[in-house]
């Protein structure tokens, strides 16, 4: 399956596209925090006849006829979903981990309401109020930020500022946050304030799954997340909710924010689904926290600054601040090796956001290769010589690095 022979026949300039990112993906090393690899029957899914059909609406409750199948395939998706996540409701329509969070804010909040929500310098993501945001221009936001000393979330310090600006929506869940949440913390400040409490749980979603972070399903009022990254399924969104409010959830998704939902996607997170209740999906979340431990175990044994010194989860962030080079230099210079990362802010960060003073690295895709510990160690190694030559790198070590890499990728290989 997925030859590709039609596409080749028929658009030799996307076909080309296609194959070389395949290319691309097999003989690079992915360390991007919120990217993975979806199996090839997910991929199936996706690229299936699904997509022809409109089906405004949910499961037997659809705007146009004809919708049999998509309603098994969609009911499908979310019943394996309550039962991975233990949730009373699901709603698998959002296009992505963004438009996910915009429902739920038209679900719960009206124009000018005040909403609480972590910094984007702490780790937040954009679609939590962030400046760049639309909806910061809806709502009324307020931001927390990460405690100044140790980087880690500070929850005295949330409750002072929700009891001051007195929320009527608290949000947690980060992009760059290496340490575990305590959603049962975030409950008790949400009820003191009288508040409600959203969960966006896109980059861990995986290890809450395995059973390897607290579940904030039994905390959150709303949680949302991304079916990709540590999912391991198709780009996409997805939102879990208590019984009382899934008639204003599934009403936000549409017909409030979108149209037609994508069923051949939806077939894909119903695939994604089913794999995470094996027991190698499991394992294979373990591997990807031994990974992280590792790689941030060796990346400070050789002298890099890590932020909250350490990682309980896939991520690691690097802080470049006593380095001399920005993130936006090493994420190009490793690029240019063949490890593939992304610069990021840190903490308090003051460069400006194209070039930063972090680099994020995750281990959920190396993971879904194969690599283990020892292969971390190398990767690590070569990270580490690459900040301290400041990514001048010499001649002869460039060419040893991509050795490396080489070795890596051909050991472990990806898609046929
Ligand atoms: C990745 C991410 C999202 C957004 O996902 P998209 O599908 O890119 O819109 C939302 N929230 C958090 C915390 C994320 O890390």
């Amino acid at each position: 399956m997925l030859n590709f022979d039609e596409l080749k026949a028929e658009d030799l300039d996307i076909y080309n596209a296609i194959k070389k990112e395949k290319e691309r993906q097999n003989s690079c090393i992915e360390m991007i925090a919120s990217e993975n690899f979806t199996s090839l029957a997910v991929m199936e899914a996706m690229g299936s006849f699904l997509t022809n059909k409109y089906a405004e609406g949910y499961p037997n409750n659809r705007y146009y006829c004809g919708c049999v199948n998509v309603d098994t395939v969609e009911d499908l998706a979310r019943q394996r979903l309550c039962k991975l996540f233990g949730a009373e409701h699901a709603n698998v329509q959002p296009h992505s981990g963004s438009q996910a969070n915009e429902a739920v804010y038209i679900a719960c909040l009206e124009k000018g309401d005040n909403v609480l929500s972590m910094s984007l310098n702490s780790g937040g993501h954009i679609s939590h109020m962030s400046k760049a945001s639309a909806q910061s221009r809806i709502y009324n936001s307020f931001y927390y930020d990460v405690d100044p000393e140790t980087y880690l979330i500070d929850y005295d310090n949330i409750l002072k500022i929700a009891m001051e600006c007195k929320p009527k929506l608290i949000i947690t869940g980060a992009s760059a946050y290496p340490r575990a949440i305590d959603f049962k913390k975030f409950r008790e400040i949400a009820d003191k304030v009288g508040a409600l409490l959203m969960v966006d749980m896109a980059h861990i979603a995986g290890l809450v799954a395995a059973g390897l972070h607290q579940s904030p399903v039994p905390y959150a009022d709303f949680v949302t997340f991304t079916t990709h990254k540590t999912m391991r399924g198709p780009r996409g969104g997805a939102i879990l909710c208590k019984k009382e409010w899934a008639q204003k959830i599934d009403s936000a998704v549409f017909p409030r924010m979108q149209g037609g939902p994508l069923e051949h996607i939806i077939a894909g997170k119903a695939v994604c689904f089913k794999e995470a209740l094996t027991e190698e999906f499991k394992e294979y979340q373990k591997q990807v926290i031994k990974n992280a431990k590792i790689l941030a175990d060796s990346l400070i044994e050789n002298g890099i600054n890590l932020v909250t010194g350490g990682t309980d989860n896939h991520l690691v962030l690097l802080d470049l601040r006593k380095d001399g080079i920005t993130g936006a230099e090493l994420a190009d210079c490793l690029d240019n090796i063949g490890i593939t990362a992304n610069k990021n802010a840190v903490p308090f960060d003051t460069t400006n956001k194209s070039v930063t003073s972090g680099l994020r690295l995750g281990t959920p895709a190396i993971t879904t290769r194969g690599f283990l510990q020892e292969d971390v160690r190398q990767i690590s190694k070569i990270i580490s010589e690459v900040i301290h030559f400041k990514c001048k790198i010499p001649e002869e070590k460039f060419t040893e690095y991509k050795q490396i890499v080489n070795n890596l990728c051909l050991k472990y290989p990806l898609y046929s």
